[in-house]
Order: C-alpha cells, then structure tokens, then sequence
C-alpha cells in the first residue's frame, strides 16, 4: 500500500492547480450568472492535454493513468465546476468509448481530434422518457445499405452546442430492449441534426446542456461503433468510468468549500474574534476535511482499481454517491459559515452549493449508484 502521488502525479496537480487559479478562475462568477462557455479555458486545457489525459499517444491522447485525470478534474472542479464538466465528457465518455470499442477507422478519424481537444465530443443517451430507465429509449436507427437513418429526440445533452461529434445511443432492433441499442458517432454537419437552445440550469451554468433533434439523419453504416445491439453494453461500461470523473468534479467542489471556510472564518470578525475561533465554525471545518478526505481515498481508489484492470463498476458507484454528497454537505456548510455574504451571487459561495447538487443526479442518480451497489454486495 502506498499512498505517495508519483512524481508526474504531483507535477500534474500543480500544473492543473496553477492552470485553474490563474486562468480560469478570473471570470468565474460571470460566465455562470451570464451562462458563458468557458471557450478560452477549454481551449487552454486542450492545450495542456487535459482533454484527452487517458488515451493513448498514439491516438494524440496522453496515454496517463485514471489517478492522473482524477487529481486534474479535482483541481479544475475545484474553480470551475462547469469547465470540469467538459473536460469529463470528453475525457471520460468521449475518448474512451472510442479507444475501447470503436474501429480503427473512427479512432483514425474521430478519436485522433477529440483526444487532442482540437475538437470537443458530446455523449447522448438520455431521453425524455427514459432517464435512470436509459434502455427504454424511442430513437431509432435503421439500416439502410452503406448507412442508417436516425430519427428521435434526445435530452439533457452536456456539450451538445459546444461540441463537433456526439456519441449517440439508438434502437436497431425493437421489441428486445437494452439488446436492440447500438451506438454510433455522429458529425454535426449532417443534414436533418438540430440542436435545441441551451437549457437554463441550477448549477453548472456555463456548460451548456440542450436537447438534440434528429430527423431521418443518414449515418454512414461505418459509424456503428462495436455491433448492432451492443449498445447499451457500451454506454454501461463507459459510464463506470465517467462516475469516477464526476466524483473528482464532486470532490473538488467540496475542497473549493473548504478553502473557502477557513480563509473567510479567520478574516470574518464577529464578538471580537475571528469566527474560526468558535468551536461551531472549527467542528463544520473538521467534519468537512474529514469527509473530503475519505472521498479523495474513494476515489482514487476506483481510479486505482480501472488502471489494475480489476472489477471496479461498484467501486465508482461508491465514490460517486459519497462525494456528491460530500460535496453538498461541504458546500452548504461553506454558505452557512459565509452567513448573508454566502448567499449572495457575487460571493461566488453559492455557486459551490448549486454547482454540488449536479453531482447527485448525472451519470446515474444516487438512487441508482445505490441500487449499483447493493446489487453487487447482495449476490
Ligand atoms: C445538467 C445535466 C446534464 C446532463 N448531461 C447528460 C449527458 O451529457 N448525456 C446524457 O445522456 N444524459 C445527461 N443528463 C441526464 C442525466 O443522466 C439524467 O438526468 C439522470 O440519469 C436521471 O434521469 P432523470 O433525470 O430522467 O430522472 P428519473 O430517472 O426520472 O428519476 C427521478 C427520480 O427517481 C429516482 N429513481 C428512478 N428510478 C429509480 C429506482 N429504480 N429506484 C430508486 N429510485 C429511482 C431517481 O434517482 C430520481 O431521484 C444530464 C442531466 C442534467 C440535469
């Protein structure tokens, strides 16, 4: 056991602190109260190789280890959630996806900008009707010769107007449930794929998140990844994954709360003394550097057992649910310690607190991360 970062390990975690510090967070309180992409930030960090941290070299990616992008997404979550966002789809549900189950000619073609972050990937599977329930999707795809044609709607797409490609789940067999979803890559440009208008969010404010239109668009057939039908599988095995990227965003969202608290309660001057002088104030603080402790051991954990190649589906599941909730419990703490300032929007504290909840619902809600882990405790 050993609980010492590795050299690149730490030189990442400054690289990515500094980064996050000097460049994304001024503007940070605007761009979520106006909804502003963070297009400068996005594109520094395909820049310094965060959009593509785990894909192999020879797909223009990094080619670093799980624990790499979890300290990365920490750091960049810990100023800018929305920018953590980002980076997670593309990293996490985008790049390897397709590094793992798509066709040398997509990789060549697709993965080789995205990995790069010369081009930014989205990843559709939600529906209106079918959200936790993500098998009982409507969109279909049918095989017409050398393409298919795809009509549906889907929702709730991260990235889905700042993005080039979309990794899109669609039905090719009706009637036999999650064994009739395939999945495919498709490029903006192509004729009859819409965009909606970017939806009005909680938190997260400065990703953008719509819904996707899609009538009869032709997908050329070589843009199957994996078989017809082994779609659902897919999108599964890369969630587990992208559940190790939210619990870092969740993380860093709690360690934001803490840094906070503590600066504040030893400059905020109440009866005469600093307020981290009050037992309430300290005892709030240790519990949240206690909690961020353990979820930082979750999730390195998961991170850990992905790069060993061991069974790791529960694992992420595990931190995902406690460091979201970390992360609610820290950042509600970090507005009540700021009292009436936290509350205010231009205080940016309770930016922490919306940004946190997020984190409890996408890629699987906590219900679902339980229903996860039960299953594989209760065999
Ligand atoms: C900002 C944002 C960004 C998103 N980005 C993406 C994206 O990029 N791509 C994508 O495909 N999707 C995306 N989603 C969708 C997201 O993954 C879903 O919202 C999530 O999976 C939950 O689905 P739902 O919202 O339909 O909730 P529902 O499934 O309707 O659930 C409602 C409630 O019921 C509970 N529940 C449901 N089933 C069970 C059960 N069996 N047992 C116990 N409780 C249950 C849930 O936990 C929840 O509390 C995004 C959503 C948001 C809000």
């Amino acid at each position: 056991m050993n609980f010492q970062l590795t050299e690149e390990q730490i030189l990442i975690q400054k690289t990515a602190r500094e980064f996050a510090d000097t460049e994304l967070a001024p503007g940070v309180v605007e761009r979520d109260d106006k909804k502003i992409w963070p297009k400068e930030g996005v594109a520094k960090m395909a820049a310094l190789g965060f959009m593509g941290m785990m894909t192999n070299s020879k797909w223009n990616g990094e080619g670093m280890d799980t624990i790499s992008y979890t300290i990365a997404m920490e750091e960049i979550s810990r100023v800018e959630a929305s920018a953590g966002v980002v980076m997670s789809v593309n990293n996490s549900l985008v790049c390897y996806l397709l590094e793992k189950f798509a066709s040398d000619h997509i990789k060549e073609k697709y993965l080789k900008v995205l990995a790069s972050g010369n081009q930014l990937g989205a990843f559709s599977l939600s529906e209106p009707q079918s959200g936790s329930d993500a098998s009982n999707m409507k969109t279909t795809a049918q095989k017409k010769g050398d393409h298919y044609l795809i009509s549906g709607i889907k929702n709730w797409v991260t990235s889905g107007i700042n993005s080039d490609y979309v990794i899109l789940f669609a039905v090719t067999e009706k009637g036999v449930g999650y064994k009739g979803v395939s999945c495919f890559i498709v490029e903006k440009g192509y004729t009859g794929f819409e965009m909606g208008k970017p939806e009005n969010k909680l938190g997260i404010r400065a990703s953008d998140t719509c819904e996707l239109y899609f009538d009869s668009v032709k997908v050329p057939a070589e843009n199957l990844i994996g078989k017809e039908g082994e779609g659902f599988k897919i999108a599964l095995a890369t969630l587990d994954g992208g559940r190790i990227g939210i619990a870092a965003q969740a993380l860093g969202i709690a360690q934001a709360s803490l840094n906070a608290s503590v600066s504040y309660s030893k400059e905020r001057i109440q009866f005469g003394k600093p307020i981290s002088t009050h037992q309430a104030i300290q005892f709030k603080i240790a519990d949240m550097a206690m909690e961020i402790e353990a979820a930082r051991l979750l999730v390195w954990q998961a991170a850990w057992k992905k790069d060993q190649k061991q069974q790791y589906g529960h694992f992420s599941s595990m931190a995902k649910v406690f460091a979201s909730e970390v992360a609610m419990r820290a950042s509600t703490q970090c507005v009540q310690i700021h009292g009436g300032f936290g509350f205010m929007r231009e205080s940016g504290i309770e930016r922490l607190m919306r940004d946190a909840k997020i984190t409890q619902i996408y890629e699987g809600t906590s219900e679902i991360q339980r229903v996860v882990i039960a299953r594989s405790i209760i065999k």
